[in-house]
């Protein structure tokens, strides 16, 4: 018999330790019995929150669950995914602030009215079990300009339908958001192309 070459302990010890990994999520998936919907908020100064809420939207409609779409901010150009799913996913609910905050907003009362428009439309799909997935894209900032009550908020999250998932996009919101919520993820930016003076991009950015 050949004496064990140092690859195979090596390989040896990677299996054992992957076999313990399995183990270990194999319980987790076991012990999770509960079957409701989730709010999920994905927060954080990096790039990746909205676009990982519109994967999602991509991932409920494969399993052609009804799904809504509010965006509180609105943006310099109508982005991809909005233009996408206006022309080929007609049976989504989508709404974007049409009027009011931008990221360079001046004019506060005219914002605070048109969040109120929008948190109405957000409100009757929390209130709607037909809704499977809700994205609230960016509501983060209405709470942290108290454009909207953040209690508001809270309570209409706290009791939406059993079935419903939630996600939530943005950076801050506080923290009695965060402990609401099932899942809370942070994108941190370790670096980003803008600040190296790349321009933002169609498909990438927006
Ligand atoms: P995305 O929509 O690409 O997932 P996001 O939702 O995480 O990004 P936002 O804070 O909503 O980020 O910003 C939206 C826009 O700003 C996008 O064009 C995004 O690429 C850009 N952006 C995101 N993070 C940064 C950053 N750290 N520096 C500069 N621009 C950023
Ligand atoms: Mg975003």
């Amino acid at each position: 018999m050949t004496a064990k070459q140092p690859s195979d302990a090596k390989s040896d010890k990677h299996k054992r330790a992957m076999q313990k990994q399995k183990a270990k999520v194999d319980q987790h998936i076991e012990e999770a019995a509960e079957e409701r919907g989730v709010l999920i908020v994905l927060t954080g100064n990096g790039k990746g929150k909205s676009s990982s809420a519109f994967g999602m939207v991509m991932r409920a409609l494969g399993y052609d669950q009804k799904v809504g779409v509010i965006q509180f901010i609105k943006g310099q150009q109508l982005s991809g995914e909005e233009i996408y799913l206006r022309d080929h996913c007609p049976q989504i609910d989508f709404y974007q602030m049409g009027t009011g905050f931008t990221w360079d907003t001046q004019d506060r009362d005219a914002d605070i009215a048109a969040a109120k428009i929008t948190w109405a439309k957000a409100e009757a799909m929390l209130k709607d079990d037909s809704f499977q997935l809700v994205i609230l894209d960016e509501l983060t900032y209405m709470i942290a300009y108290k454009y909207l009550d953040e209690q508001l908020i809270l309570d209409a999250l706290r009791n939406r339908p059993d079935n419903q998932s939630v996600v939530v996009t943005g950076r801050g919101g506080g923290s009695a958001l965060q402990e609401l919520a099932d899942t809370v993820s942070e994108i941190k930016e370790i670096k980003h192309a803008f600040k190296a003076g790349v321009k933002a991009r169609k498909g990438v950015d927006f």
